[in-house]
């Protein structure tokens, strides 16, 4: 288990001796018996599937080869799950990953094995995202800040609306699709004056040639976040669904606004963005989740200091959902297969199915005495954490028990 921030260094030398184990001293013998990895005795959970048993999973060849009661090893590398939970790696669609290199390793230690840098670049700052894109294990994309100079100039990147750009957003998409998997459009009144509507106006039509979403960071804005929700188009996510009032997702008197069912009647996406400051708030939470109106994915904002502040980290979300209620199934889907069907990115991921890719995380659903932190400094005690165990990146245990 995690006792705090690894040590970059140490931590890729140890998932890198885990690679070697992995992939050397069982292969030959593994290829006789078809399968290179079982984990054996976990309670495999696979939303997408509708599968929730006590059983194992054979990995050959990176893919999911086998789900089956009793799987005999042979010469596969064994990973004991016995009292663990066997879940798709996690997809985490709100993350920061490429402003400190650490970040990867860090998140793929919390069984993160897919991601998205979340609108820190814009037009004239993408190389840097896509540079620390390349270096990174996981499947990680980007989404391009409608802000042509993105959160390099600090928070305020579109108060001055000349910076809106569309053309040079476009550009920059159509020179790095491979990377670029939509735009992101941060809409709190610090950030765009009163503009908000006309920043998300362009956000829109920069994407527009490519078929591909924003996600916008609501809370605080200058307009009702009716009026915003009302521009955004099926697929299109909303991040940060808890903030605090002034224009949350629930009215004055603790009610879901129409407009965001609305919205979600129409495939607009709903997701948690943790984060550290201003973007969840337990009460309105809870009372979204006692209305039914559940986020449809989970992500956690990811910052080293976020992280090192043990607010920002897969894990701690999936556990703080726990906490309101949301049952433990919905909160693997929200975190696995909801979160990949919001990119074509993840298509396949999120998914425990036979013939998938092998990224699977192996969780221990700890009971006890808990809490867990709103970013307004609010706690919750809670009976239950999810806690990463061993991560399986493309069928190799890339993650440990012990680092
Ligand atoms: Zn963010």
């Amino acid at each position: 288990m995690r006792t705090g921030r690894a040590n970059r260094r140490q931590f890729m030398a140890m998932a890198g001796a885990a690679a070697l184990i992995g992939s050397g001293r069982f292969s030959a013998a593994s290829a006789q018996a078809g399968y290179d990895l079982v984990i054996k005795g976990g309670r495999v959970i696979d939303p997408a599937a509708g599968v929730d048993t006590l059983s194992d999973l054979a990995i050959s060849g990176g893919r999911i080869a086998a789900i089956h009661p009793e799987i005999v090893p042979g010469a596969a590398r064994v990973l004991d799950a016995e009292g663990k939970l066997v879940v798709p790696g996690l997809i985490d669609i709100h993350t920061h990953g490429t402003i400190d290199p650490t970040s990867a390793a860090l998140m793929l230690a919390d069984g993160v094995t897919g991601w998205i840098e979340a609108g820190w670049q814009g037009a004239e700052t993408v190389e840097q995202g896509i540079a620390a894109l390349q270096d990174v294990p996981q499947k990680a994309g980007l989404l391009l800040n409608i802000g042509r100079k993105g959160v390099t100039i600090g928070t305020g990147e579109t108060k001055d609306l000349d910076l809106a750009d569309v053309e040079a957003a476009r550009a920059a998409i159509a020179a790095n699709r491979e990377y670029v998997v939509g735009v992101k459009a941060r809409l709190s009144q610090s950030i765009t004056s009163d503009h908000d509507l006309e920043v998300l106006r362009r956000a829109i039509a920069a994407t527009e040639p490519f078929g591909i979403p924003v996600m916008i960071h609501m809370g605080a804005t200058h307009s009702p976040l009716g009026a915003l929700l009302d521009l955004m188009r099926p697929g299109d996510i909303v991040t940060h669904i808890f903030a605090p009032p002034p224009h949350a997702i629930v009215d004055d008197a603790g009610m879901i606004i129409p407009e965001a069912r609305a919205a979600r009647e129409r495939g607009v996406i709903f997701d948690w963005g943790h984060g550290t400051r201003e973007h969840v708030v337990w009460d309105i939470a809870q009372a979204a989740v006692d209305q039914g109106f559940l986020p449809d994915t989970l992500s956690s904002d990811w910052t080293v200091s976020g992280f090192e502040a043990g607010l920002v980290a897969m894990p701690t979300v999936m556990s703080g959902a726990l906490s309101l209620g949301i049952e433990l199934n919905d909160v693997i889907a929200m975190a696995t297969c909801n979160a990949a069907a919001a990119f074509p990115l993840f298509e396949g991921l999120g998914t425990l199915a036979e013939g998938s890719s092998a990224d699977v995380a192996v969780m221990e659903l700890h009971e006890g005495e808990f809490e867990f932190g709103d970013t307004q400094g609010t706690m919750r005690a809670a009976v239950q954490r999810l806690a990463n165990h061993a991560t399986v990146l493309r069928g190799e245990i890339v993650v440990p028990d012990h680092f």
